[in-house]
């Protein structure tokens, strides 16, 4: 039994629409079709949740609203005539998308969520109308009858996990049940929405609710590349990774899928796999709990940017009790994140976001740096950017870190700090941001093209 998943670029068209179709049909075990609100169809359009957002806008500032809600219906009314079938849902559709206009605005916290909502679950009334009208069996089921209760938290939403034992009864259905991702209901009937891109969230929770042998999550590219087609030529996708590693290669900026999509169905021990509707054939990229064969030690290769160093040196740090706390608590009295902390004998450093810290903020570190904790130096480094190498595999094999940095220093890329946790998954490397397509370029080369 298979929960599938199709992103807003799969569901933008009618020519998209098809394909969806002929992959749902193929496969008599895709039993749950999780669907986004329709996307763009080329580079200029807006998507139909970005059109609910202006939408909402201009209701609630009073403005007219006529042009927003013909824009959004004829969206739906357009799919529909593309197929060439008279879908009886539109009206449905219309109806619901005015409705929106007429909901109280006062003391509302979800009417938002309420706008945003309607982009997925129109789309899966028409979608699921179409594959009836195409001979398979198939129907819509609203979030709440499927079972999917969530927080009272507005735009990003949780899940209960009383949800779970209601959503696996939806195994009894012996039609294909077309789900609106992105959204649940609260448990005093309100809707409310996981955080944007959230529809990959709810096939998660179905997958893991149904128990699903696989969460098969279509999108527009052949799985997860090794790293980021903008800046590495042609990279190949990878074909396995475990939910760890998908996890670290998130962090730093791998965002083919939503973050929060992954724990259910990791807890649920639910396999996933990452496909492009419109390369169907193409096997993707699996995301299991544990490889399942031999792996290379590096799987892929992350960079992210926008990180700043706090960096502090005093002479004997290492002998000083007490010191490392006393500089964390700088960051926290000031509600400051932080993310790595690599160290030398008589220095420590601090690597973070650079959203974490002002300009006020940043003086007040380094004055109490300065006055409270008496250092020798501290400074502030900005534009930084991390690069970071993943695999579980890279703890069975000497040499991984010594075959990066011999890239890095083959290309002259001078290394601010490594970093590397001991369950040994990845290993980070923090560049100035100018070199950072250089470093990636090294070290793709070093692991996957030499
Ligand atoms: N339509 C929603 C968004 O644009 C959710 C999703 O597509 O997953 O954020």
């Amino acid at each position: 039994m298979k929960v599938i998943k199709f992103g807003g670029s799969s569901l933008a068209s009618a020519t998209q629409l098809k394909k969806v179709f002929k992959i749902v049909q193929s496969d008599p075990e895709r039993r749950f079709v999780v669907v986004s609100a329709p996307g763009k169809r080329n580079a200029e359009d807006t998507k139909v949740t970005d059109a609910l957002i202006k939408y909402y806008k201009e209701y609630t500032s009073g403005q007219d609203v006529s042009a927003s809600q013909d824009w959004i219906i004829n969206r739906y009314q357009d799919m529909a005539d593309e197929l060439g079938f008279d879908a009886k849902s539109i009206a449905k559709i219309a109806k619901s998308i005015r409705e929106l206009a007429s909901l109280p605005i006062e003391d509302n916290d979800f009417l938002y969520d309420a706008f945003l909502a309607a982009g997925e679950d129109n789309n899966a009334k028409l979608i699921a109308e179409y594959f009836t009208h195409q001979g398979l069996s198939a129907r819509y089921i609203h979030p709440k009858k499927a079972g999917i209760f969530v927080s009272a938290e507005p735009g990003n939403a949780r899940i209960l996990s009383s949800s779970y034992d209601r959503i696996e009864e939806l195994r009894n259905s012996d039609e294909v049940l077309v789900i609106p991702g992105f959204f649940g209901v609260t448990e005093d009937n309100q809707i409310c929405t996981f955080s944007r891109g959230g529809s990959d969230i709810t096939g998660s929770i179905i997958a893991a609710g149904v128990k699903a042998d696989l969460y098969e999550n279509f999108t527009d590219v052949d799985g997860i590349f090794a790293a980021h087609p903008g800046i590495i030529h042609n990279p190949h996708s990878i074909k396995e990774l475990t939910y760890r590693e998908m996890r670290e290669l998130a962090y730093a900026g791998f965002s083919v899928l939503h973050d929060e999509a992954l724990l259910p169905a990791y807890r649920g021990r639910i396999p996933l796999v990452i496909k492009n509707t419109n390369n169907p054939d193409h096997p993707g990229t699996r995301i299991v709990l544990k490889h399942t064969g031999e792996t290379c030690p590096v799987v892929g290769i992350a960079a992210d940017d926008d990180f700043v160093s706090i960096n502090t040196s005093k002479y004997l740090m290492n002998r000083e009790v007490g010191f490392g706390r006393k500089l964390l608590q700088v960051l926290e009295d000031l509600n400051i994140r932080w993310e790595h902390m690599p160290t030398g004998i008589d220095d420590l450093s601090l690597v973070l976001r650079s959203r974490e810290l002002t300009p006020i903020k940043e003086e007040e570190i380094l004055r109490q740096l300065n006055h409270s904790l008496e250092v020798d130096k501290a400074e502030i480094e900005h534009d930084l950017s991390i690069i970071m190498i993943v695999g579980e595999n890279m703890k069975n094999h000497v040499g991984v870190a010594a075959t990066a940095t011999a890239a890095l220093s083959e290309r002259n890329i001078n290394l601010a700090m490594i970093s590397q946790g001991a369950s040994e998954v990845s290993v980070i490397f923090v560049v100035k941001t100018e070199q950072r397509n250089q470093a990636l370029q090294a070290l793709y080369d070093a692991f996957f093209r030499n």
